[in-house]
């Protein structure tokens, strides 16, 4: 067996927030006590969203929390001709159509979350004949999108157990390239892990749904399947999802009143894995690390910090 790679992938669409520290602590932790190697990758695809001083602030922040990693971070800003290869063998295997939708129909880039579920595609464009793609390319230049398989496909998640989606019926044709060039969270995630040797993800649950559609195309790739983990969200003491407009809880805020030890071990009590919040870096939390000890429900958080 391969020895096991994680990862965290952050977006550096606005400062780290504790959510952000809860995955990258799980993930850490579940690649080091398995004696893994851990990698940071630079989730900023959408380029105008996640300007490089945000890049830079998240890696500082990570650095500063007591995270290392074995490579230079990858950034996706900087993969767009290895997406486009990607791009060009779906195009060859059939699988990709041009999209003239409207921009509001369109906004794929962004890993989705529960809330905001994207409607499944009802196919409008999927069997324009090659005399309307040519007319409507004259006027607009068109999004990519992904034909998936009439196929139900399923994973047992390491933390929550099975999961399936029927893909045509569930997630529909996805973007792959945003009609303004951007590419496509979907693609650009499964080329990233799969070309980094990533065995294990460690994410918040928000992109379950995302999952089967991954392992779709990691499969149309030959690649290897990586082991999949999703995490609880946090959320505040009325139960709703942390998000990045809860600046008291982003790291900027968090280190003026705490230190790295105890920001991870408040959040490795929130989580289940210590029995009471005590101070503790990344190094011995890998020591009494165990998924079996971290919670299924969502995780508030309010309270000690
Ligand atoms: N970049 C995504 C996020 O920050 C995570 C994607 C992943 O871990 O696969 O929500």
């Amino acid at each position: 067996m391969s020895r096991v790679t994680g990862r965290f992938a952050p977006t550096p669409s606005g400062r780290l927030h504790l959510g952000n520290v809860l995955c990258a602590m799980l993930a850490y932790l579940s690649a080091r006590s398995a004696g893994g190697r851990f990698l940071l990758r630079i989730e900023d695809v959408d380029i105008p969203r996640c300007p490089r001083s945000l890049a830079a602030a998240c890696i500082e922040d990570l650095t500063w929390l007591g995270f290392h990693w074995d490579e230079p971070p990858l950034f996706q800003s900087e993969r767009g001709d290895i997406y486009r290869q990607h791009l060009d063998r779906l195009r060859a295997m059939g699988r990709v159509y041009p999209c003239f939708c409207t921009r509001t129909q369109l906004h794929a880039t962004q890993a989705p979350n529960l809330g905001d579920h994207e409607p499944v595609y009802p196919g409008t464009c999927a069997r324009l004949t090659p005399e309307e793609i040519a007319a409507r390319e004259a006027t607009r230049r068109p999004a990519l999108r992904l034909r998936v398989p009439d196929e139900t496909v399923g994973f047992t998640d390491g933390h929550y157990g099975p999961f399936a989606e029927q893909l045509a019926r569930d997630c529909g044709d996805y973007i792959i390239r945003r009609s303004d060039g951007l590419w496509g969270y979907q693609l650009a995630v499964v080329v990233d892990d799969a070309l980094s040797g990533v065995t294990q993800v460690v994410r918040g649950r928000d992109i379950l749904f995302s999952t089967p559609r991954q392992i779709e195309l990691f499969r149309a790739f030959g690649y290897d399947v990586p082991q999949f983990y999703h995490i609880p969200l946090l959320t505040d003491s009325a139960g709703r999802r942390l998000a990045k407009r809860d600046r008291d809880l982003d790291l900027t805020a968090l280190a003026r009143r705490h230190t790295p030890q105890e920001i991870l071990g408040m959040l490795a009590f929130a989580c289940g894995i210590l029995p009471e919040a005590r101070p503790m870096d990344l190094e011995a939390l890998v020591r009494v690390f165990d998924w079996a000890k971290v919670k299924t429900e969502d995780v508030r958080v309010t309270e000690g910090f």
